[in-house]
């Protein structure tokens, strides 16, 4: 292929992590520039104009949440956080600040550059398609007709509640994504809403099973423990 290499920008104060994924994303043809503080990260997300940012949360001079929110203040570049599987309640910080992703140390090559392309194509699908409204939409058997508002799964037809019905369109619409617990109450039932992130489990369950979708090997929506939900991107993609 002649397409021009995407610019990764990677935020993160660990060199052997730096080096390690230098090393990955250079062997993938990726363009790399890389920050080691927060500072720098910031100075490099609006100079450099990457497609993508790689995010470390622990960084010497400030943290990856307020890092987060001072680059969406100008850019919608996909970002993606890289943090310790202990820092939990800092990661739904960060997605609730409008970071896109997250991975949890120690990750696979595998996994990140799904994630990356993943990314990718939300960016260039948000460059190219601004025109918007989809009338419909369709993923591994699944069609939601937005107009009609239906939904079918392998031809058959599924009756949801309201409130199913705006969950599935509110993970659709963030295909790829993790959507938080709280982005998820807010969406569906409504800002300043008294509901409880436990029934955001509750309504997802019911979903799943009229969908015909087990957590245990997704084909539609994943869990993502302590932190929200995803809507597949790739069929097949399971853990
Ligand atoms: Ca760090």
């Amino acid at each position: 292929m002649s397409t021009v290499a995407a610019t990764i920008l990677l935020i993160e104060d660990e060199t052997p992590i730096r080096k390690f994924l230098r090393v990955t994303l250079d062997a993938q043809g990726y363009k790399l520039v890389e920050a080691d503080t927060a500072k720098l990260g910031l100075l490099e997300a609006a100079q450099a104009q990457p497609d993508v940012i790689l995010l470390d949360l622990g960084l010497p001079d400030g943290d990856g949440v307020e890092l987060t929110r001072r680059i969406r203040e100008f850019s919608s570049i996909p970002v993606i956080v890289i943090s310790a599987r202990d820092r939990e309640a800092d990661k739904v910080s960060a997605l609730d600040a409008g970071a896109d992703d997250y991975l949890t140390k120690p990750f696979g090559v595998a996994e990140l550059m799904a994630r990356v392309r993943v990314a990718l194509r939300r960016r260039a699908a948000m460059l190219t398609d601004d025109a918007g409204e989809q009338t419909f939409f369709e993923f591994n058997g699944l069609r939601i007709d937005f107009v009609a508002r239906t939904v079918h799964v392998d031809g058959r037809d599924i009756h949801l509640t309201p409130n199913e019905y705006r969950l599935l369109s509110v993970l659709v619409k963030h295909q790829g994504k993790v959507v938080t617990h709280q982005h998820l109450l807010r969406e569906v039932w409504g800002p300043g809403s008294q509901t409880e992130s436990h029934y955001v489990r509750v309504y997802v369950n019911q979903l799943r099973e009229k969908l015909g979708d087990t957590p245990a090997s997704p084909r539609f929506i994943r869990t993502e423990v302590g932190v929200g939900y995803r809507f597949l991107d790739l069929i097949g993609d399971t853990e």
